[in-house]
């Protein structure tokens, strides 16, 4: 890559709405007590921007919009917003998040998908003609759902049967990133970018990479994990995660993947898409993360 690649000029971390539920499901080996168990966080459910020099821009996810998507059908959507206290507005859903940044989709890229599951597909009709770029494995697992998967639900058919342009990412091992399985290039990013195959909590599950101006690299691991601390202070996984994963062996293989990354490179940023801290910068407005 080298002399080609043009660092990104920015992230913008989009809050397309909010889920609250007990610290405790998400972190593991806290006390079992009354106050630990009832003690609450709110998780945003996040995507991003990334600017490139052109000011073009490459989308990760498209997380939840009402507006435009159906999601899981009115009475499972009730369900599920009723046990996880869903917050959400018309004005913060992706679509409106998109034209209040300025971004029209003759300035995207290409749109990467860390997976498909409905929380993160329900602006896609924004992309529907725009190249959508998303695993091999996820891509499968979505066009023919496991019966696991259509019992609980977790794919939005609706939200991406309009979609014209995929294209199935297959990753290569890489020996200069030797804390994951694979990484595919994006092409179309100048070298900014790279997709990173973090398996478990969805079959085909992939993170994104974001080489940014002054060498600083940050990874937006969708949901391998649900706090930066996960990764940063080795935290243990709760339950929800547990109960989610397709395969939980692999979350945590990758996981520790990320930690092991982290310690060889401190600067490295990993921002998962539920971050609680993340989610809390950009509650009021989109905000630049990096750079
Ligand atoms: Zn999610």
């Amino acid at each position: 890559m080298g002399a080609l690649m043009t660092p990104a000029v920015a992230i913008h971390a989009l809050h397309c709405g909010s889920i609250t539920l007990p610290r405790s499901s998400m972190v593991g080996g806290l006390p079992c007590d009354l106050k630990t168990a009832l003690a609450s966080v709110r998780f945003p459910l996040l995507a991003f921007a990334i600017e490139l020099a052109d000011r073009s821009y490459v989308l990760v996810d498209t997380a939840i919009d009402r507006e435009q998507s159906t999601g899981l059908g009115w009475w499972r959507t009730a369900l599920f917003d009723l046990a996880s206290r869903m917050h959400t507005l018309p004005e913060w859903g992706f679509c409106r998040r998109m034209t209040a940044l300025g971004i029209e989709p003759a300035r995207v890229r290409c749109v990467l998908m860390t997976h498909f599951d409905y929380d993160h597909t329900g602006g896609l009709s924004f992309a529907s003609d725009l190249p959508v770029h998303v695993s091999r494995a996820e891509w499968g697992a979505a066009q023919s759902p496991s019966l696991r998967d259509r019992i609980t639900r977790r794919y939005a058919p609706s939200d991406y049967a309009g979609l014209k342009n995929v294209t199935e990412v297959e990753f290569v091992k890489d020996p200069a990133h030797p804390y994951v399985e694979g990484i595919a290039e994006i092409a179309c990013s100048d070298g900014a970018v790279a997709m990173v195959s973090l398996p478990g909590h969805t079959i085909g599950h992939a993170g994104v990479l974001v080489r940014l101006e002054g060498g600083k690299r940050t990874l937006l691991c969708g949901d391998v994990c649900y706090l930066a601390e996960h990764v940063s202070e080795d935290l243990p996984l709760g339950y929800f995660p547990r109960a989610v994963a397709y395969d939980f062996g692999a979350v945590e293989r990758s996981l520790d993947g990320l930690r092991r990354w982290k310690k060889a490179e401190p600067a490295l940023r990993v921002v998962p898409s539920h971050d609680p801290a993340t989610g809390a910068l950009c509650a009021e407005r989109p905000v630049r993360l990096g750079a």
